[in-house]
């Protein structure tokens, strides 16, 4: 699967670094002393990801735990985010790991005591009463490669003893073999990403189809798992309507609308940076022929009364099909 495997020196004997290399095949192992020397350090074009991908391992430096964006979660609730990984093996034209770092080599992170202390200390700085929130998943899939990189057990060990805290894992897979394994806790999360299927085969490339991703969210529900929903990206299309209607009647069948802890909803939207990728990766995407705008904040994206409709239409089919009210949330951006 891997070229290479750039290993940290620090953590080349570790069990965890062992267990991760038994699991991978690359042709050649590489000591080295951390990995911002290498990763990134010459510029390698994101769809080398397709043929020629590297991985790294080592420990995660720096701000552990950092403050989530404005709308990341479940207004009142203090956001979190923590990495434990750099980049993923989907493909989604949209994405914006495609301007973010200078590599789309995959990086694991193996220090996760050292995450979860940072992750207790926000705990306990949190006024009493509020939930405070962890997000993994931020630049990377939470569950893709969870058979290779172990961390499950670990975070659910943890957040079984801070009942007070909640983890949210983001995906889009459905290798949920490994998360079917621990029994489930009411603070922890699984939250998939869904399209309608036009959207998934058009846009998610590598990822796994709509049918799959909905065994995969019943299985993970009938287990126990609270589940959580993220329509988001959400693409226009001429359907639009017809095609949300189907992919609430299908995911109803799969979890019943009103089990879901939540559905967060937003519409598609790029970086100046991001955009440019996805011209130059994606030349003949039909995203590229859509009416999008670039706002004062640089951000490229659809007229606002075009995605407020959006959002407010999504948010009327997901009432219709028994979502609680209080449990959906837009991902609202106020400039124009
Ligand atoms: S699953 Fe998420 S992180 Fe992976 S390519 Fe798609 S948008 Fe990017």
């Amino acid at each position: 699967m891997f070229k290479k495997a750039f290993v940290e020196k620090d953590i080349l004997n570790s069990k965890r670094t062992k267990s991760i290399l038994e699991k991978i095949s690359y042709k050649k192992l590489e000591e080295i002393e951390r990995i911002e020397d290498v990763f990134g350090r010459v510029k390698k074009p994101y769809l080398q990801k397709r043929t020629d991908l590297n991985l790294f391992l080592g420990r995660k430096k720096g701000e552990l735990v950092k403050i989530a964006p404005e709308a990341y979660g479940t207004k009142g609730d203090p956001h979190y985010y923590f990495v434990h990984a750099y980049n993923c093996i989907y493909e989604c034209q949209y994405c914006y790991l495609q301007g973010y770092f200078h590599s789309p080599d995959l990086v694991i992170f193996i220090n996760h005591e050292e995450i979860l202390q940072e992750i207790e200390k926000k705990i306990n700085e949190t006024e009493e009463g509020v939930t405070p929130w962890f997000h993994a998943g931020e630049y990377s899939d939470s569950l893709a490669l969870s058979h290779i990189t172990g961390e499950l057990p670990i975070y659910f060990d943890f957040f079984k003893d801070h009942p007070k805290a909640k983890l949210e894992l983001r995906t889009k897979s459905t290798n949920i073999r490994e998360l079917l394994k621990l029994s489930p806790l009411d603070n922890v999360v699984t939250s998939f990403s869904l399209s309608p299927n036009k959207s998934i085969k058009e846009f998610d490339l590598k990822t796994p189809p709509l049918k799959v991703r909905l065994k995969a969210i019943q299985a993970v529900y009938e287990k126990g798992h609270r589940v959580g929903l993220h329509l988001d990206p959400i693409i226009f299309e001429e359907d639009f309507e017809n095609s949300y209607r189907n992919l609430m009647t299908l995911l109803n069948e799969a979890i019943p609308i009103e089990k879901l802890e939540y559905i967060s909803l937003g519409v598609v939207r790029f970086s100046k940076a991001v955009f440019h990728q996805v011209k130059k990766n994606y030349p003949d995407s039909p995203l590229l022929a859509e009416d999008f705008i670039k706002g004062n904040d640089g951000k490229i994206r659809y007229k606002r009364p075009m995605r407020y409709w959006i959002l407010n239409k999504l948010k009327e089919i997901c009432l219709d099909f028994g979502a609680n009210q209080n449990k959906v949330y837009l991902c609202m951006e106020d400039e124009d």
